[in-house]
């Protein structure tokens, strides 16, 4: 008989968007006059640049001649999109990366779930606390998080790194042996951005110890302080520890058109191994390469009118987020990100728990957000708000917000 894998046993009931959307969906039914605004979940609202449109349009086009047809494309993704990334994502901004060292994907969520393969169960991995939840839950699965304990919503064998007012939302380097360390800057959900400093000492740290650093800057396009680095590369001594996960989606909306890349340096070895080879050797393995069409749109987010386009929309988002930022500290509440970031991180107001003050958000303002506690233990006390709604939407909820508390 076939036996399953029973760390997915272990994995606590409902995930976190799954219960919002529950509750929502039951308030919603209950108040059927009422209209929500969803400024929760992390989806974007902006359509696709025209520049990607129209390359998209092309290569369609292309694919319905006989001399144009793409069947199966290279698993790490196309030399044309890989060079110019490589390009302008990296060499331009001082980072030594080469094409052969990106490897294109249909999204940054399955990267981070699927880099696991690469380490054994052995492994001991730090995160954030709060978190992303893909990588909490991806070690889970894999056996490397331990069991959870339901009572202090944790896993015994991952060791949380607390991100708090106190350390400025900064996670502070672990006082005990850690192998695998997940950092994500700007930071989902609190908004943090690392410093250059901050980042070299996480990358002296693992080339000290030989932990290897999970980077995730899925929102770096959201960074307009010139002193904010946007890649791990941009740091001296990545190239030997780190690995570094990016997406189109927020960048350029392509949440629904699904197109990422990670970056393993030649550089990475462990065990003797290369994880660049073995990366490719996973990838070869298990997976058949993102869409021509959809890496032909990508690719025109470098062209000039597609960066500025994408930029436009970057500055709608960042307007939506200073509007939240400026309103929700008007009425009183303390806010940290929406500066570099999509994501507003507030306290809840007289020490209220998060998931009661995303119940009287729901039902006295009727705006939907994301209770802290979702992203982990240190995220209680807090909501998350995300600017990727609509602009009069946006202003709306912060004025609805504004007259209930
Ligand atoms: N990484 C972080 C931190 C995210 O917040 C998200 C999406 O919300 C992703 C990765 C997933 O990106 P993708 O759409 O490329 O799978």
């Amino acid at each position: 008989m076939a036996t399953i894998n029973q760390n997915y046993q272990k994995l606590p009931g409902s995930y976190l968007f799954s219960e919002i959307a529950r509750r929502v969906a039951a308030y919603a039914q209950a108040h059927p006059d009422q209209r929500l605004i969803r400024l929760g979940i992390g989806d974007v609202t902006r359509p696709l640049a025209p520049a990607v449109t129209r390359a998209m349009h092309q290569a369609v086009d292309e694919m319905a001649t006989a001399e144009g047809f793409h069947g199966y494309g290279p698993e790490q993704g196309y030399a044309f999109l890989r060079e110019v990334i490589a390009r302008e994502d990296y060499q331009a901004r001082g980072a030594d990366i080469s094409p052969e060292e990106i490897f294109v994907s249909d999204g940054a969520k399955s990267d981070c779930g699927n880099i696991g393969d690469l380490f054994d169960r052995d492994n001991v991995v730090a995160v954030c606390d709060p978190v992303y939840p893909v990588y909490v839950d991806t070690n889970a699965m894999a056996g490397r998080a331990g069991d959870y304990d339901e009572g202090l919503g944790r896993w015994n064998r991952l060791v949380y790194m607390p991100c708090v007012a106190e350390n400025g939302f900064s996670p502070a380097i672990p006082d005990r042996p850690v192998d695998l360390i997940y950092l994500c800057f700007p930071n989902n959900p609190t908004g943090a951005v690392a410093t250059r400093a901050q980042l070299q000492a996480w990358v002296d740290h693992a080339n000290r110890t030989g932990a290897v650093i999970l980077y995730d800057s899925a929102y770096e396009a959201f960074i307009t302080d010139p002193a904010i680095p946007h890649s791990i590369f941009e740091i001296e001594g990545a190239r030997t520890c780190a690995i570094e996960f990016r997406s189109f989606s927020k960048t350029a909306g392509f949440t629904g058109t699904r197109c990422a890349y990670t970056v393993v340096p030649k550089d990475l070895v462990r065990g003797g191994a290369s994880l660049n080879a073995m990366w490719n050797r996973r990838q070869c393995t298990k997976f058949n390469g993102a869409p021509y069409v959809v890496q032909r749109g990508a690719a025109a987010i470098y062209t000039p009118e597609g960066r500025e386009q994408t930029r436009q929309t970057i500055a709608y988002y960042l307007n939506n987020a200073r509007v939240i930022r400026e309103g929700l500290a008007g009425a009183g509440l303390t806010v940290c990100g929406g500066e570099n970031s999509p994501y507003i991180w507030a306290r809840t107001p007289e020490g209220m728990g998060s998931w009661a003050f995303f119940d009287r958000l729901l039902q006295q303002a009727n705006v939907v957000t994301t209770p802290g506690a979702g992203f982990g233990p240190s995220g209680e006390g807090y909501i998350r708000l995300t600017a990727f709604g609509g602009a009069t939407d946006t202003a709306e909820a912060v004025e609805r917000i504004r007259r209930i508390l």
